[in-house]
């Protein structure tokens, strides 16, 4: 159970500490922040509302951690973040039941997500070993007008304290994915969690803590984003930042200093659909796509784009299958859950309502208690209607009949967003040449958008971010380049 047994030396009373320096703390600032059940709509935990100095204090001691955490052997800091995905995968039920609790994720999938989570930790320890246990050499001949007489060792070294800010959808696996290759490539790691899901967070947290990693090296600070956002984003002591959410990603790119920037943001992945596709294969992508986890994924299918020729025929197949989906608590495993707050859910609403007034078809009735959404596919959306353009977050998904393929690929290029698409034909040459017309950073063939297998890479153009993940990606973008040049004495000695 969360916060019990080795856990329970992370909770004061009702509060949840924060974590610095190797130890459980609760914060000098005496308040705290509610995190509210999005199913019961209660307060169901509390974590303590850090303070300026108590980031300061963490800025200074992941500094000093890292000097020395740079310099422990690469195969060694490999074998801390093994023994870490170990105890994360020991202890999945506690965590996961967090994951329930905050961000009302279905139980079977909460305990996906950190038993994956544990397998990203591992994959990224063997990964960086290969790519950092490598470096270049060059010689100075190749380029015009040099002799062979400078030799350039280059190889990868840490940037130094990679802040981590992760979003409420993947609290858990989008933290992981980039504490581990911060970690080993020999960065100090401060993690800011979303409030929604900074238990989860906290529990994750306390794993790598008990795999003995130095103290300092790791922490992590909890309070509303809103406050103490900013301070961290800004504070001189972060030497990289990897965020994942929406639109606050824009904003910290503005404010941010002169320091590498990973940011992951929202999205509104097309799926295009042509008269030759498998209509089958398209209903079940569209609903997987569409609705899993309530359409609350970065990668959730956002709009569909398909001829008309066949739509009518789709729609019916995409309606037969949402009948299917169980609609309840997270607890119980249903299809569709709460949304994560009451102010996503009067976002939804309001992108309903707009394309109810211009004249959407509904293919169900609009149905909503508290937080639950029941799933909506909304049918002759145009694009005078917000729900063609706007990221509802939601099990809401609008459908607009096109004449062409053109048309199809001209609509998801005039979205601000640029995450993921996906065409279905069964015809590969006009895949190809649609996937390279789409603008986004990845496009699917005949299946929905998705982040993974972890190691894929993953990037949005656009307002959907800059940099790309991908365990690798990560493990390159969090290092930079070091060369050591040794120069010989005399371009014209030689020997023998
Ligand atoms: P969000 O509101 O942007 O929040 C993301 C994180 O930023 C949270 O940890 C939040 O903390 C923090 N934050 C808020 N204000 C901040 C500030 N001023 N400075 C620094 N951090 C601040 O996003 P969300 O609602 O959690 O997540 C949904 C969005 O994430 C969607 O747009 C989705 O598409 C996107 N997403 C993208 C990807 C991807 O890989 N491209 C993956 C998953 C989700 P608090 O919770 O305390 O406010």
């Amino acid at each position: 159970m969360a916060g019990t047994g080795v856990f329970a030396e992370i909770i004061d009373g009702e509060v949840y500490k924060y974590y610095a320096d190797g130890e459980w703390k609760k914060s000098a600032s005496g308040k705290s922040v509610s995190i509210i059940n999005p199913t019961t709509r209660t307060p169901q935990y509390m974590v303590q509302a850090c303070t300026q100095e108590e980031v300061n204090k963490v800025m200074d001691a992941a500094k000093a951690a890292q000097k020395l955490w740079a310099r422990t052997p690469l195969w060694k800091r490999a074998e801390f973040l093994h023994k870490a995905a170990a105890i994360l995968k020991e202890h999945k039920n506690p965590i996961a039941e967090c994951l329930v609790k905050e961000i009302a994720k279905p139980a079977k999938d909460a305990v996906t997500e950190v038993v994956r989570s544990g397998d990203l930790v591992s994959y990224t320890a063997e990964d960086g070993v290969r790519i950092l246990g490598e470096g270049k050499l060059l010689v100075s001949d190749s380029f015009p007008g040099n002799e062979r007489s400078k030799y350039c060792l280059s190889s990868k070294v840490p940037l130094g304290v990679v802040l981590a800010i992760p979003p409420f959808n993947y609290p858990v696996n989008l933290a992981v994915s980039k504490i581990a290759p911060a970690l080993i490539a020999g960065n100090a790691l401060v993690l800011k969690p979303p409030t929604q899901g900074a238990v989860a967070a906290l529990h994750m947290i306390h794993c790598f803590h008990l795999a003995g990693f130095p103290k300092g090296l790791i922490s992590c600070v909890t309070g509303k984003g809103s406050e103490i956002g900013d301070f961290l984003t800004m504070h001189p002591g972060v030497n990289c930042i990897s965020f994942t959410g929406g639109d606050t990603g824009i904003a910290i790119s503005k404010k941010a200093g002169m320091i590498p920037l990973q940011m992951e943001l929202g999205g509104k992945d097309a799926c295009i659909v042509l008269e030759d596709a498998d209509l089958d294969l398209v209903a079940a992508n569209i609903v997987k796509g569409g609705y899993s986890y309530s359409g609350q994924r970065c990668t959730a299918v956002k709009v569909v784009l398909i001829m008309e020729s066949v739509a009518d025929a789709a729609v019916e197949k995409v309606k037969a299958k949402m009948a299917k989906l169980s609609i309840g608590p997270p607890e119980e495993n249903c299809d569709i859950t709460p949304v994560v707050s009451e102010s996503s859910a009067n976002f939804i609403e309001g992108l309903v309502m707009d394309a109810k007034q211009k004249g959407a078809t509904f293919c169900q009735e609009y149905r909503r208690e508290g937080n639950l959404i029941w799933p909506l596919l909304l049918d002759h959306v145009r694009p005078d209607m917000r729900i063609a353009w706007e990221e509802p977050f939601g099990p809401v998904l609008p459908v607009i009949r096109i004449g062409s393929a053109e048309e199809g690929v001209h609509h998801c290029n005039a979205s601000n967003f640029g995450l993921q698409g996906c065409v279905f034909t069964r015809d590969i040459n006009k895949a190809m040449m649609i996937s390279d017309a789409m603008e986004t950073g990845t496009v699917q063939i005949n299946s929905a958008p998705a982040r993974g297998p972890d190691h894929f890479p993953f990037q949005g153009l656009k307002d959907s971010g800059i940099g790309s993940q991908g365990i690798t990606n990560s493990i390159n973008m969090m290092t930079k380049i070091k060369s050591t040049v040794i120069n010989l004495p005399s371009p014209s000695y030689t020997m023998g």
